[in-house]
């Protein structure tokens, strides 16, 4: 639409890093794993509109792995399947990225993975009375970097 738009984005982005364009962990759909896919589960799911949905144990700052909202097609909300046996248990092809990585590296690292999708994922050692902890601050996929790079927001789908 706006070329001159969309030349200052792909020159800008990469000097912009993850936390600029991802997604905040309290917008970011994620289910429990020990939540059973109910149809009401199932429902919620879909209402959502995401294709991948990260999926934590006992904490949102523990994520274990990354349903695909995809496969819910081979299951019957009746058997009320446990989530646990339904994920795709991290990987070396699922990425995590710091908030301060740079776009342009991020977006080399998403294409070669094969999700898309990546977790942003900070040490919390604010309190030095504690050990250092593992925080999540939210997720990145391809399209939050592209959507950059044109300069303004892609119509999904
Ligand atoms: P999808 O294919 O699921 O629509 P995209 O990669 O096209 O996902 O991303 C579209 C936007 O939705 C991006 O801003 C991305 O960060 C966000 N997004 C993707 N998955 C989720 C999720 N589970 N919860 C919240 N936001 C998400």
């Amino acid at each position: 639409k706006d070329t001159a738009g969309a030349m200052t984005g792909a020159l800008t982005y990469k000097n912009m890093s993850v936390e600029d364009v991802m997604t905040p962990m309290e917008r970011t759909f994620m289910l429990d794993v020990d939540d059973k896919l109910s149809f009401e589960k199932i429902a919620a799911v879909f209402k959502t509109g995401y294709s991948r949905i990260p999926v934590y144990e006992i904490s949102r700052h523990n994520v274990i792995g990354l349903l695909f909202v995809k496969d819910l097609i081979f299951i019957d909300p009746e058997d009320e399947v446990p989530i646990r046996s339904f994920i795709q248990i991290f990987g070396r092809n699922v990425h995590v990225v710091w908030p301060n990585d740079n776009l342009g590296e991020v977006l080399a690292e998403l294409k070669k993975g094969k999700s898309h999708l990546a977790l942003v994922r900070d040490v919390d050692n604010e309190d030095d009375t504690k050990d250092p902890v593992y925080v999540m601050r939210g997720i990145i996929t391809l399209e939050d970097i592209i959507e950059k790079i044109i300069g303004d927001s892609i119509v999904d789908e």
